[in-house]
């Protein structure tokens, strides 16, 4: 027998009864941006392997060991986007969006690293990210994250911890660097594998290991802070301050410096422990070197991404349910003859009522299947339409989760009985 084939490892079919949740987090995020003026862009998939390297650096795990990197039939090197922000980085710059102008800019899709599979972790996933261009001030990076904290309001998700620091600009980092590896090199014994190879390469993600063995190290190392100079600290100043003024809670947490090289000043990780070890469901800060990285004319930027399939995980984990998408009205037809006629009507109603979730019983069965299959719809009706209905141009209506009388409704009548039910 020939081998079942099965969906790549760590790549997840999404089914009908999850994708509810799904649509929930992506509507709410989309008018969520929308309140604030942030536009959809849509980028390829596939992106010349240079960008990435390029811009995420070639000493972090994406780049080192996470792309899904093949050459074309030209002998081109592609990549499957790891992540949305080079992507959009690069866009904007072929397309001149980023000349003289401020964009606010969001965008949603699948991207794919090559990680070990498990629970809030997969090699394909999907993000929603946001981004805002060409503004060097911190009131726009207080915007962003509070965007993040209205999208956990609209979505119903407590307790999310925000947790922010600030790398300070290229140059302050470089002192911290030095001390950081005076002090790591004291510790070398203490420090695992992964770590010892960034001590060379990247000293900084050190602080980023996700071995609890090294948990300690970290905490005693110097803290990146008393390297900032004044412009730095007041600018996270005005962050933590603006925070506070609107009522989000946060902690400063000195250790965190996220993955990707291209970070500068604002850093910023939503966390929950409803998730176990993969509790960051959104990650953002400032990166106001990367378009000039990338060959650009240097321009301010910051931006965040947030883990849909955690988030929806959370949402699991909370026990929302989003039945949003049932329909309200199902439609028994009792007979052969009146199949077509009732595919009609069903048409003139949805015409009527242009929200209406109307579903059909097609393919024929005894009244006691179609009303089992109503049942299970979801509906909160099932109308009746059967010969002599048809003949008397009228439908029984018989409420499936309510003890009302079931009543008969002339056609012309149902549009508005409808309305007056389901409100649409
Ligand atoms: P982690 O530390 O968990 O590996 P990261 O720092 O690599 O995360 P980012 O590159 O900042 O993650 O991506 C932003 C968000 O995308 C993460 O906070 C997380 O919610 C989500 N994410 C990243 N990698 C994966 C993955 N392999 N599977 C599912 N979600 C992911
Ligand atoms: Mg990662």
């Amino acid at each position: 027998m020939a081998k079942k084939i099965q969906a790549v490892r760590g790549m997840r079919d999404i089914l009908p009864e999850q994708t509810p949740l799904w649509q929930f987090v992506e509507k709410t995020a989309r008018q969520v941006f929308q309140s604030y003026a942030y536009r959809e862009i849509r980028t390829p998939v596939v992106e010349m392997t240079e960008l990435f390297k390029r811009s995420i650096g070639e000493v972090t795990d994406i780049v080192e060991k996470e792309m899904y990197t093949f050459e074309d039939r030209n002998g081109d090197s592609l990549t499957l986007r790891p992540e949305g922000t080079a992507g959009c980085v690069r866009a904007c710059m072929e397309h001149g969006l980023l000349h003289n102008q401020v964009q606010r800019l969001w965008y949603t899709g699948a991207m794919f690293r090559h990680e070990r599979p498990q629970k809030g972790r997969y090699r394909q996933f999907q993000q929603i990210g946001l981004e805002a261009y060409g503004m060097a001030g911190p009131d726009i990076d207080l915007e962003v994250i509070l965007v993040s904290a209205r999208l956990w309001k609209e979505l119903g998700i407590p307790g999310l911890e925000l947790q922010i620091n600030t790398l300070g600009t290229p140059g302050e980092r470089k002192a911290y660097r030095a001390r950081l590896v005076d002090y790591l090199q004291a510790h070398r014994e203490r420090l695992d594998e992964d770590s010892l190879r960034r001590l060379e390469s990247n000293p900084l993600r050190v602080l980023d290991s996700k071995n609890p063995d090294m948990a300690e190290v970290i905490a005693g190392a110097p803290a990146l802070m008393d390297d900032l100079g004044e412009e730095s600290r007041a600018h996270f100043q005005v962050i933590t301050a603006g925070l506070e003024a609107a009522g989000v809670d946060y902690v400063v947490n000195p250790r965190l410096v996220r993955g990707l090289d291209y970070y500068s000043r604002t850093v910023f990780e939503w966390v929950t422990d409803l998730l176990g070890a993969q509790g960051t469901v959104c990650a953002g800060g400032r990166y106001d070197g990367l378009v000039e990285q990338l060959g650009g004319r240097s321009t301010p930027a910051v931006g965040f991404g947030m883990g849909v399939d955690r988030v929806v995980a959370v949402l699991e984990e909370l026990g929302v349910n989003a039945t949003d998408g049932d329909p309200q009205v199902y439609l028994v037809l009792a007979g052969d003859r009146v199949q077509a006629p009732g595919l009609v009507l069903a048409e003139r109603l949805r015409n009527a009522l242009p929200g209406l979730r109307l579903q059909v019983n097609c393919g024929g069965g005894s009244f006691k299947s179609q009303f089992k299959k109503a049942d299970r719809s979801g509906a909160r009706m099932a109308l009746i339409l059967g010969e002599d209905e048809l003949q008397q141009q009228t439908v029984g209506v018989k409420w499936l989760r309510e003890q009302r009388d079931q009543v008969s409704l002339a056609h012309d009548q149902l549009a508005a009985f409808l309305k007056e039910e389901i409100g649409e």
